[in-house]
C-alpha cells in the first residue's frame, strides 16, 4: 500500500513519525511518500492532510491542481486544518476556502475561541484513550447520520468517520499514541 502524506504545509514530520511507529506495532511495511504534487497523488491508497492552515492548504492545493486528484483517493486521514478541508460545510469559511465535501459534517474554524485557542485533554475514544492536543482547533457542530463518533470532547465529536475517511480535531500525531495512525491504515487492507 502507498500512503501519503500532503506536505505542502503544516506538522508532516510528526504524522511521518507516528505512522512509522503504527506501522511497526501493526508488523507491517508499507510505503510513505511525501505529496508535494497532483502527479504524486496518483496511485495512492490513503493520504494523511496534516493540520496547519486550512485557508492555505486551500489556496495550495488549488494553485498545484489538486482538488480534482483528493477527491479520487480511496481514504483521507484529516486532522485539524485537514479535517476542515474534508468536510461538507465550514462554518466560518474564508473567502474562496473550498472542503472537498468527504465527511458528512459542519465544521467551525476556530470553534474553541480565543480563550481556548490550544489545549490538551485527556480523550476517551473507541481506539482507547489519548491525550487531545486542540491547536486553534476547530469544533464539529453537526455530523450527518452516516457519520461515525470516534470520540467526544464536551458533548461535541471530536473524531469521526465516514466510509474509509477519518477525521480529528486535535492532534493525534502529538498525542503520543499511534492508535489512530494504526486504525487508518487498518481500513481495507
Ligand atoms: N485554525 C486552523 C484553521 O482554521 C487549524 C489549526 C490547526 O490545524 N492546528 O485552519
Amino acid at each position: 500500500m502507498n500512503i501519503g502524506v500532503l506536505a505542502l504545509q503544516g506538522a508532516v514530520s510528526e504524522h511521518i513519525s507516528c505512522l512509522k511507529g503504527a506501522m511497526e506495532k501493526l508488523g507491517i511495511a508499507e510505503n510513505i511518500s511525501l505529496v508535494r504534487e497532483k502527479e504524486e497523488l496518483g496511485g495512492l491508497d490513503g493520504l494523511i492532510i496534516p493540520g496547519g492552515e486550512s485557508t492555505t492548504h486551500s489556496l495550495l492545493l488549488e494553485k498545484e491542481g489538486m482538488v480534482e486528484g483528493l477527491g479520487k483517493i480511496p481514504k483521507i486521514f484529516g486532522t485539524c486544518a485537514g479535517a476542515i478541508l474534508i468536510s461538507r460545510e465550514i462554518i466560518g469559511q474564508a473567502n474562496g476556502q473550498k472542503s472537498l465535501g468527504l465527511i458528512d459534517m459542519a465544521i467551525s474554524r476556530n470553534g474553541y475561541g480565543r480563550q481556548l485557542d490550544s489545549f490538551q485533554s485527556p480523550i476517551e475514544s473507541s481506539l482507547g484513550k489519548l491525550d487531545g492536543v486542540f491547536i486553534r482547533a476547530p469544533v464539529i457542530e453537526r455530523v450527518g447520520e452516516k457519520v461515525e463518533v470516534l470520540a467526544e470532547h464536551r458533548g461535541k465529536p471530536v473524531a469521526v468517520q465516514q466510509g474509509k475517511h477519518v477525521a480529528t480535531t486535535f492532534h493525534p500525531e502529538l498525542s503520543g499514541s499511534t492508535a489512530f495512525h494504526e486504525h487508518f491504515l487498518r481500513i481495507d487492507r
